[in-house]
């Protein structure tokens, strides 16, 4: 690494380290779902729907046996339109998903034209979709409360574009063990598998780390697992709400180029991962894998064709290039959602109108420096503060980070965003109306596209009131607490918005 860089480091730590020393606002901060990490079938059981595998929906014409063919496949660039009931949070959202495919696959979206067939996006009770381009015109996709996080919106948008879901597969037994007596009862369906004349698996290996799978505690009727991954390390990888997998992306690339043949997982794999890409030697097999550097089927049944899209401009991912942080160590991108594996992890931070919430770049990066220690170091209820940040517009903010949870979720990293305002600012609309705050734990793989960033956006709404009746983006120096910086500024914190990540 080089010598600046670590310099940076330093400084940056030296102000988390001051930061700790400030007084704890007196006030609470607020808890985006409830300070539950709800899935998507939480969401919509909480809503009352009874959907297939919890979030699909088919038509009446629509049979099981179906869905492969091209007939069922979206233009590379898909139309969209976004309803006026959604909420703006999730618009921000929608749109940063769409960056993601972009940067990462073939597909495109662009806002609908009068094409025959366009996907609309609206707000509905869940987060569900139905799967393949249904050919009937205005397709609806629905993003209601609580799904407007990025990984909900691509899993959704995944499903739009002929997915199903992971263990859905018809050789998912031998990765996955069912608990059929611990799912609730009428839920069995949502286990159904699907041979391959359903759901072409595009010859990827079965996939732990994909945003389709459920997560272990899909469907349960209590609180032990319904789904026990044959490796055991898995299982708190299964049910992944951050990014795409590889094996996600590969699908994707797969589809999109038409390659239907099916090739041997060989093709794919880089045997760098635990799970040896999901593949399970048998006990009485003497073998070692092997490597090769190519694969008797060309450049079409591996990665060689992840960003390379015909008809498409391939400098893409260069326009992007400024928004890597750096060298970073570079941990396996299917990391596992526990939280200690995310170490050293730094965060990003951006704030955005709303308006032009297509921004790719953080504007601000916050590292937490030695993150094992801090995590073991740092009590149960006690946050770590990042320096305050200020936008372009003139508004600070700050991020506010629980290593190992709040009192009410206590071992749940949780993040937290406020506004912040020092004696003397001047200039600032009040309550602050409409920016978008994401929050982004980053992977650090070296590999933009293979990034598997957990990231969550909050928008300031100045019509907001918290339960006292105070508006809740206004300004800290009303509605916050009061603290003394070390350099004697006085300070006022607002309430703190943000999610409990897992
Ligand atoms: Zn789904």
């Amino acid at each position: 690494m080089a010598g600046g860089k670590a310099v940076c480091l330093l400084i940056v730590f030296y102000l988390c380290v001051t930061a700790v020393s400030l007084p704890a606002p007196v006030i609470e901060d607020y808890d985006v779902d409830g300070g539950r990490d709800l899935d998507i079938f939480d969401i919509n059981e909480e809503s009352g729907l009874d959907l297939v595998e919890g979030d699909i929906v088919l038509d009446e014409k629509q049979t099981r046996n179906s869905i492969i063919g091209d007939q069922y496949r979206w233009p590379q660039t898909v139309p969209y339109y976004m309803e006026d009931d959604l909420e703006i949070n999730a618009k921000g959202v929608i749109l940063k998903a769409f960056e993601q495919y972009r940067l990462k696959t073939c597909i495109d979206f662009q806002p609908w034209s009068g094409e025959k067939n366009y996907i609309s996006i609206f707000k509905g009770n869940g987060c569900y979709s139905s799967v393949g381009n249904r050919h009937v015109g205005k397709q609806r996709l629905s993003i209601g409360t609580n799904c407007d996080r990025i990984a909900t919106i691509e899993h959704e948008f995944l499903h739009a574009l002929g997915f199903w879901h992971e263990q859905s597969r018809s050789d998912r037994d031998d990765y996955v063990k069912i608990m059929w007596d611990r799912i609730s009862e009428g839920k069995e369906h949502n286990f159904n598998t699907y041979d391959d004349t359903t759901s072409s698996s595009l010859g990827v290996p079965y996939d732990y780390g994909s945003m389709m799978h459920y997560s272990k505690n899909a469907f349960r009727n209590g609180t032990e697992p319904t789904i026990v991954t044959n490796i055991p390390a898995f299982s708190d990888v299964i049910g992944q709400r951050m990014e795409f997998s590889d094996s996600d992306l590969l699908k994707l690339s797969r589809s999109t180029t038409a390659v239907t043949k099916t090739s041997t997982f060989l093709d794919s794999c880089d045997f760098e991962r635990e799970n040896i890409c999901g593949m399970i030697q048998g006990a009485g097999a003497t073998a070692d894998w092997l490597r090769v550097s190519a694969a008797a089927g060309g450049p079409t049944t591996d990665y060689s064709n992840l960003g390379k899209c015909t008809g498409k401009s391939t400098t893409r991912s260069l326009a992007v290039a400024p928004c890597k942080f750096g060298r970073q160590k570079k941990i396996p991108s299917g990391f596992p959602r526990h939280k200690r594996d995310t170490s050293t992890t730094p965060g990003g931070m951006s704030l955005d109108d709303i308006n032009l919430s297509e921004t790719t770049c953080p504007e601000f990066a916050w590292r937490v420096k030695n993150f094992n220690h801090v995590m073991d170091n740092t009590p149960e209820d006690e946050a770590i503060y990042s320096p305050p940040f200020t936008s372009k517009e003139g508004y600070s903010f700050q991020m506010k980070l629980y290593p190992n949870g709040t009192k009410g979720n206590p071992g749940e990293l949780a993040v937290y965003a406020n506004l912040v305002a020092r004696e003397g600012d001047t200039g600032q609309k009040w309550p602050c109306p409409w920016k978008q705050i994401t929050m982004m734990l980053m992977d650090q793989n070296p590999h933009i596209q293979k990034r598997m960033s957990n990231q969550r956006s909050v928008t300031t709404d100045p019509s907001r009131t918290t339960t006292s009746g105070a508006l809740f983006w206004d300004d800290p120096r009303k509605v916050g607490s009061e603290v003394t910086d070390t350099d004697g500024v006085n300070t006022s914190e607002g309430r703190g918005w943000g999610p409990q990540c897992t």
